[in-house]
């Protein structure tokens, strides 16, 4: 490529609504322009950037037997409603409709096409299992867009979908994928971490994001040194499930507790400093389906510990961890032995009975002290409380629930997630195949994301200066630039510069002849600001002595080469 044939337009000021300097530097190295808030058009040396992106990341997902498809963008309203995120979605989810008045959506992801398409297709248990995915433009109107395409209205993701015949082989899927992505983020040359994290709107039950380390990340990730625990602060501060061995309780209609506070009591001791005192909501249960007992766990003063035995369940969208035993002898301060067949112990009270089925709109709760019921309606029985401080409160410093040494905090952009999803969209929309003994049986699931126009983002926010962007090699527009000084005036420099161009192009190296014949100063100063790896500079000046300088974008030394020797040197 020549510079006087490729757009080149870089500019000295970052537009005001550009914060960061990610954004800033996109905007002023002319790889994006706005159209509107959320939504860029990429520009020819943008878009390089971004199939760079792309193709490593089609690369590693064709290696781990994923299939690339392509679902389109528009999608009917009726999967999002045989699914229950036509409800559900919320605003995030941009609605049109067509000239017939039907309702479609703009795909902000596509969980329900591609279980669509493999109940359609997917017959047998021979046919799993099968990993689809796409590289699409998705759009989510979120309610705060910005850092330019860190947190786009329209953007691109790769979004792979796996369908297996078990549990136990769609675990395999999601380790694949999780493979996958540890080497997608590594070719990409990216500082990151992968936490374990919260499962939000999409559901399912074991997720884990991809954070590329940033100060201005949006997430907060804790982990320790000593182990490999790092999850979401989210997850980290979730209530608790906590898996309780033992005996199963009769269920309970009123139960009798002692001691026990109305909601409004709660409400009212604890006021303004609701999110602050509430240390816990712990669960535990008899098993994974199952929810026993629920205790509000509040910090009062500087030790005192006391359960509450009022809690709202937080709403089916949160997501539940379960603690490991460690944690819940931490957080109690209690010793081995305290997960009992009837409770804890003596401090702790039953006060609830519910199911994960019914936790919608079931949440437990006492309405008289001191007693407490179950099938609680709030809204309808009782007033909607506001209990739903379910935050545990995580700082540095904070014992780690891997019970190896202390917590530390960073941020972190999160530029992949994996899901596994169980069945939740298989039964909800029958996505069946036959089993071995010809019995129908729900496709275990799992899905995929990988933001591929954020990474462009959060790769310029680990590597830059105060003169640009700084490119990975594999991200890089252009991997070499040539500086032609004195292009207009001198035979020798075009010469040797249409020379050298030549062989490493033939070499198979993305390089750039800067054939404009602006002057030096301008010349380096845009191409730092575009980042491209390596920079050589030939002008008279070093022609003279047969040489050419050859500059790496992070190093600030030149060196000098001489010009037969250049290819070389650089391949
Ligand atoms: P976030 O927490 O940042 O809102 P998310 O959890 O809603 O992201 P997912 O549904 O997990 O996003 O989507 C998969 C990937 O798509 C994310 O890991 C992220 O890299 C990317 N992504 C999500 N929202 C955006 C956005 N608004 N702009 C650009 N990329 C995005
Ligand atoms: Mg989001
Ligand atoms: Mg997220
Ligand atoms: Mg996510």
């Amino acid at each position: 490529m020549r510079a006087s044939a490729f757009h080149i337009n870089t500019i000295k000021e970052a537009p005001n609504d550009a914060e960061i300097a990610s954004h800033q530097l996109m905007m002023r190295s002319g790889m994006i322009r706005k159209l509107a808030g959320g939504i860029y058009n990429y520009m020819p040396l943008g878009l390089r950037v971004i199939r760079k992106v792309e193709n490593i990341v089609r690369q590693e997902m064709n290696a781990a037997g994923a299939l690339e498809l392509l679902m389109p963008v528009v999608q009917p309203a009726e999967l999002w409603m045989e699914s229950g995120r036509w409800e559900k979605y919320g605003p995030e989810l941009l609605r049109v409709k067509d000239r017939h008045g039907r309702d479609f959506i703009l795909q902000p992801t596509s969980e329900e096409v591609i279980t669509d398409i493999a109940r359609n297709e997917i017959r047998s248990w021979r046919h799993l299992p099968v990993n689809f995915y796409h590289i699409q433009t998705k759009f989510r109107d979120e309610r705060r867009p910005r850092f330019g395409v860190m947190r786009g209205r329209e953007f691109t993701m790769k979004d792979a979908y796996s369908f297996d015949r078990d549990q136990e082989s769609a675990l395999v899927s999601y380790q694949k994928m999780f493979d996958a992505y540890q080497r997608i983020f590594s070719r990409l040359g990216l500082t990151y971490r992968a936490v374990a994290a919260d499962t939000g709107s999409i559901g399912g039950s074991s997720s884990h994001e991809f954070q590329v380390i940033a100060d201005i990340g949006e997430d907060l990730i804790v982990y320790d040194r000593n182990s490999d625990y790092a999850a979401n602060i989210e997850l980290a501060q979730a209530p608790c499930l906590i898996p309780q061995r033992g005996e199963p309780r009769e269920s309970m209609q009123k139960v009798h507790t002692p001691g026990a506070a109305t909601c409004e009591q709660v409400k009212e001791l604890l006021g303004e400093n609701l999110e602050r005192t509430v240390k816990s909501i712990v669960l535990a249960t008899e098993d994974e389906q199952r929810i026993v007992t629920i205790w509000l766990l509040l910090v009062r003063g500087d030790h005192d510990v006391n359960e509450i035995k009022v809690g709202k369940l937080p709403g089916f969208e949160q997501t539940f961890r379960f603690a490991t035993e460690q944690e819940i002898r931490s957080h109690f301060g209690c010793p081995p032995g305290y997960l009992g067949p009837v409770g804890l112990d003596s401090n702790i009270q039953v006060i609830a009975d519910l199911t994960v089925a019914n936790m919608h709109d079931f949440i437990c709760g006492a309405n008289e002290a001191p007693y407490h019921l179950r099938g609680v309606n709030w809204g309808r029985d009782l007033p909607e409380p506001t209990l739903i401080a379910d935050i545990r409160n995580v700082v540095e410093g904070d014992p780690s629930p891997s019970g190896q040494g202390t917590l530390s905090i960073q941020r972190g952009i999160e530029v992949g997630h994996v899901f596994y999803l169980g069945t939740k969209y298989s039964e909800a929309m029958k996505a069946t195949f036959l089993d071995e003994t010809g019995k129908p049986a729900l496709m275990e699931m799992g899905c995929y994301g990988i933001g591929v126009t954020r990474i462009v983002g959060a790769a310029i926010e680990q590597n830059h200066d105060d003169r640009g962007i700084i490119w990975p090699r594999a991200m890089a527009p252009f991997e070499v630039v040539i500086c032609a000084v004195g292009w207009g005036k001198s035979e020798i420099v075009r010469e040797k510069a249409t020379a050298l161009y030549e062989d490493l192009m033939n070499a198979g190296v993305e390089v750039i002849l800067d054939d404009r014949d602006a002057r030096p100063g301008v010349m380096f100063a845009e191409w730092e600001l575009i980042g491209v790896p390596l920079r050589i500079t030939i002008g008279d000046r070093g022609l003279k002595e047969g040489r050419i300088e050859i500059l790496e974008r992070q190093n600030t030394e030149a060196v000098m080469v001489d010009v037969e020797r250049a290819p070389q040197t650089i391949l």
